[in-house]
């Protein structure tokens, strides 16, 4: 099994630093071990104009049979000699993509702590597989690498060169060409699209390939046209684990969405600070409102639910009476403008350690997630679909169980007060749905029923006669504290 990835380079920027994306040496040849045999990593040519960097792959068939990993192709339990007697050592596979992801794992996650700029650049890259099973034939590669922005060259084999009325084999010779991807672009592709190529995965599926596909594929697999295809045959054809990779990977695209609404909240909230006289922003008066239900509460410990760019996290930091504040969002991308905004890797020992961010998802109860005096959901329960609402009730109300619980959320009867805002239009095109009063009354209501907790409500904004405030905040207090921890609180 056999791949080559090829770079050329300009006077500024040599094909060489290959070397340094890949951590391998290009004057070097090495051999890693592999449970399925030696990996060889080797650099036939490397000059300035051009590097190519190969990996081999010795598959020892035996052995993959000795564990017991040698049953891909499906075939009958006793075919016993086709164990031992198949393409595996030939055939770039699901074993060529473990050797990748092992071989080259700094160089996947983008890693490069020797030149930390070099990760990020496109480069021109030209990748070769000479022998590629390829179930869907050429077809499917390209519609399966085109979208990604490869330039695709794909030729079946003929089952025998002598003889080409016998028709192709299942193999393709593969060429891939971009000047837009980074290496770790790349070696992702590659990582989640030969198994599912091969679509005969060597090793039995476990749960945690779920989240190996979410570390490779999770940025570019939801944009992806044939991302139910590959996340299935990824997962080979298992429906809850391919139930679950598509509903981790509708959060990451939720996530992404909600990006680009924090961002305009932002920008609202720095032009208020430009010009006084503007009346307050709801974004901040929101904040304000949470902040007043927060301290009356009497809360320490505060978990931010959903705190997407940071922005309560870092006005609760002002604030010594907290003294540990989490935010947790599902978007990576949210997480580091959050921590950046914090400016978390320049912060004192002292506030540094009241505050943590880490990422999560809320339709799963998270142990990480018990103990805290109060949980804030901003804006957050709407983002997610309706028949998921459950789930999150469950994580929060019953899981996680903070003493004081503030949800947030717009009430869709104050639309009409938008200007801009034609009539019937949700605030935001990624809401899953808008609540009036008395719809949100009756959630809040039922979920403090369930799970023991008193609600209020507070009116966010301007109390409009008729339709009310835009936004609509419920506080719950947990109920059935015992006297001792009344007492405490
Ligand atoms: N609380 C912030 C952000 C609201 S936008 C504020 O009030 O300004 C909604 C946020 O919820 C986004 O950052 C989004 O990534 C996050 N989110 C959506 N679904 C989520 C889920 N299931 N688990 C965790 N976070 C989620």
């Amino acid at each position: 099994m056999f791949l080559t990835i090829t770079t050329t380079g300009t006077p500024d920027r040599p094909a060489t630093d290959l070397g340094y994306l890949l951590h391998k040496h290009p004057g070097k040849a090495q051999v890693f071990s592999t449970s399925y045999g030696k990996a060889h990593v080797l650099y036939p040519e490397a000059e300035d104009q051009r590097c190519t960097a190969a990996l081999l792959l010795e598959v020892d068939a035996v052995a993959l049979v000795r564990r017991g990993k040698g049953k891909g192709r499906g075939g009958a339990p006793d075919a016993a000699l086709a164990q031992y007697v198949n393409d595996r050592p030939y055939a770039a596979s699901s074993l060529l993509a473990v050797a990748l992801s092992a071989v080259f794992s700094s160089a996947m996650r983008g890693v490069c702590t020797a030149r930390p700029e070099l990760p990020g650049q496109a480069r021109p890259l030209r990748i070769e597989v000479p022998v590629l099973p390829a179930r869907g034939g050429p077809d499917l590669v390209r519609r399966l690498f085109e979208p990604l922005g490869w330039e695709v060259r794909v030729e079946a084999v003929p089952l025998d060169v002598e003889f080409p009325e016998w028709g192709d084999s299942r193999y393709v010779r593969l060429e891939l060409e971009s000047t837009q991807l980074t290496v770790s672009d790349a070696l992702r592709h590659l990582y989640v699209l030969l198994p599912v190529l091969d679509d005969a995965k060597h090793y039995w599926v476990s749960a945690d390939e779920v989240d190996k596909l979410m570390r490779a594929g999770g940025a570019w697999l939801y944009h992806h046209p044939e991302v139910k295809l590959i996340t299935n045959r990824y997962l080979s054809r298992r429906w809850s684990l391919t139930r679950e990779a598509m509903e981790r990977l509708e959060l990451v695209r939720l996530a992404e969405a909600d990006d680009s609404e924090v961002e305009e909240i932002d920008n609202a909230v720095e032009a208020e600070t430009e010009t006084e006289e503007r009346p307050t922003p709801l974004a901040v008066q929101r904040r304000d409102a949470i902040l007043d239900a927060l301290r009356v509460s009497g809360a320490a410990r505060v978990l931010d639910l959903g705190c997407g760019q940071g922005q309560l996290v870092q006005a609760l930091l002002k604030d010594v009476r907290f003294t540990e504040i989490v935010g947790v969002d599902v978007s990576v991308r949210a997480l580091t403008i959050a921590s950046r905004r914090l400016k978390l890797d320049r912060m004192g020992e002292r506030q540094a350690s009241r505050v943590k961010l880490f990422q999560g998802s809320l339709a799963y109860t998270d142990n990480r997630l018990k103990g805290y005096d109060a949980a804030v959901l901003s804006e957050v329960i709407e983002h997610l679909d309706l028949p998921r609402l459950p789930a999150l009730e469950y994580a929060v109300f019953g899981a996680a169980r903070p003493r004081t619980v503030l949800v947030t959320t717009p009430n869709v009867e104050y639309n009409v007060r938008w200007e801009s805002l034609p009539a019937g239009h949700v605030r935001h095109g990624d809401h899953r749905f808008e609540w009036t009063r008395e719809e949100f009354r009756a959630w809040a209501g039922a979920v403090a029923e369930r799970h023991g907790y008193a609600v209020e409500f507070v009116a966010v904004g301007p109390d409009d006669p008729e339709v009310g405030p835009p936004t609509q905040m419920a506080v719950f207090e947990q109920r059935n504290l015992n006297e001792k921890e009344a007492k405490a609180a």
